[in-house]
């Protein structure tokens, strides 16, 4: 186990900054996740993490121990890439025990920690195979045992999972999370991938433009996220945002925001300081903290009336797109995605109370 440190840390290719004034801790047997949409920095920060790229300024410290100047193969580290790089014409029990036998360990020792891996892994069977024999998660199991074989500091993941398939996606995801526990290792792992970061990090640091926009637990970013980038790029189907004009004050103990074409009802006993109700721009909500019903609700949670223009069957639930308020004469709608029980009684036209 390691801890990992980023102070300052800068880096341009060219005059395009591709990491700035980044700052990050990464705990003892953390797993952390870089998350944020492709060209936001994630793999320049994995490769400078690594030794693959220099930065412009600032240090990076594993357990304390500043690795500017250290040479990648000598930071103990491990590296796990998308594109998986096994030696074709070497078998997997070759292919595990390859970094080993660099490091010049004895035979003995090899063999014990190759089966110790291959068990750890349930690749015990696929030993004597050559790469073109295995499936791609097996060959995603085997550059795993190839990186856990080395028992290294700290493991790095670049996209790991993004060529295969979902299912496979979703079995390899458990591995890797489960892996991590069971070595109790410290691992950053990047990806552009919510549902990826959701369900493996401890903590998630999200990234755009190379900077850092947010550092919390899953639960943390999803539920308060500090920014619009955020709140849309985290959860599927994304965060309804209304853009508003203002809100009234309470009037029959409800709050009114309006915006082009519409209105919204917020409810009673939401407290809004004075301060804030001038400053708020965008109401955000959730697909699943909304409800559809066919009378006028009489509790406090009635937003808008609308009509229901799409329903997306997805199984477990279903999705219904709800114009707002929809006003013939104009041409801006707004729209929300609600989440509903897939067998509601609904269809495309009914007017609904939201
Ligand atoms: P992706 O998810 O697409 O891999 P990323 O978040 O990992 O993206 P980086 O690969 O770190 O992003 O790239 C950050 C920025 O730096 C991008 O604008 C990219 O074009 C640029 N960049 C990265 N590597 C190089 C390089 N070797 N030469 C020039 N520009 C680079």
């Amino acid at each position: 186990m390691s801890k990992v440190s980023l102070k300052q840390i800068n880096k341009s290719f060219g005059k395009e900054p591709a990491v700035c004034q980044l700052n990050l801790d990464v705990k003892d047997g953390e797993f952390l996740v870089l998350l944020g949409p492709s060209g936001c920095g994630k793999s320049t920060t994995l490769n400078m993490i690594a030794g693959l790229e220099k930065q412009d300024s600032g240090s990076i410290y594993i357990d304390d121990v500043m690795v500017d100047h250290i040479a990648p193969n000598k930071r103990n580290i491990a590296m796990v890439f998308q594109s998986i790089s096994l030696y074709p014409h070497l078998s997997v029990r070759e292919n595990i025990a390859f970094p080993l036998k660099l490091e010049k360990v004895n035979a003995d020792l090899i063999e014990e920690k190759v089966k110790e891996v291959s068990s750890l892994l349930k690749i015990g069977e696929l030993l004597k195979r050559k790469p073109y024999e295995l499936s791609g998660g097996q060959r995603q199991r085997v550059a795993l045992g190839r990186a856990v074989v080395r028992n290294p500091k700290v493991f790095l993941f670049d996209e790991p999972l993004s060529s295969l398939d979902a299912k496979l996606k979703n079995e390899m995801r458990s591995e890797i999370k489960k892996l991590q526990k069971k070595l109790d290792a410290t691992f950053i792992y990047v990806t552009h991938d919510q549902i990826e970061a959701m369900t493996l990090a401890d903590k998630i640091v999200v990234m755009e433009k190379g900077e850092i926009q947010q550092i919390g637990t899953p639960n943390e970013i999803y539920k308060d996220p500090k920014n619009l980038m955020i709140a849309s790029f985290l959860g599927n189907p994304s965060m309804n945002l209304v853009e508003l004009e203002k809100i009234d004050n309470k009037k029959e103990g409800k709050f009114h925001a309006f915006g082009d074409n519409f209105k919204i009802s917020f409810f009673e006993s939401l407290n809004i300081s004075e301060e804030f109700r001038k400053r708020i721009k965008y109401i955000g909500i959730r697909p699943e903290k909304m409800f559809v019903s066919d009378k006028l609700p009489t509790n406090e949670y009635f937003i808008s009336e609308g009509t229901v223009s799409l329903i997306e069957p997805v199984g477990s639930d279903s999705y219904i797109d709800v114009q707002l308020n929809s006003n013939s004469e104009s041409d801006v709608n707004i729209n929300v995605k609600i989440r509903v029980v897939p067998d509601l009684k609904i269809n495309i036209s009914d007017k609904v109370f939201v």
